[in-house]
């Protein structure tokens, strides 16, 4: 059974995937060996995105004002 954070981060990975234009299969191709990846704010409701290093995990949310973007690859799980 899926914990709620788990499912929040995989709705959010759906979210920030859908910004990019890709699937969530796409993002993970794309960028799981870059230096330099899409990732999301984590806050509810907001669809902030920026670039981030891959293991980012608080990385600065400029709508929020918190340190909430947490990187793709992170919510994927393949860190
Ligand atoms: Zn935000």
């Amino acid at each position: 059974m899926q914990s709620a954070v788990r499912k929040r981060e995989f709705s959010k990975l759906d979210e920030l995937a859908d910004q990019w234009a890709l699937t969530v299969g796409e993002y993970i191709e794309e960028y799981a060996l870059d230096d330099v990846v899409p990732g999301i704010c984590m806050n509810p409701g907001c669809l902030y995105t920026a670039e981030v290093e891959p293991d980012q995990r608080q990385g600065w949310c400029e709508v929020c004002g918190t340190t909430t973007v947490r990187s793709g690859v992170v919510l994927a799980g393949l860190i």
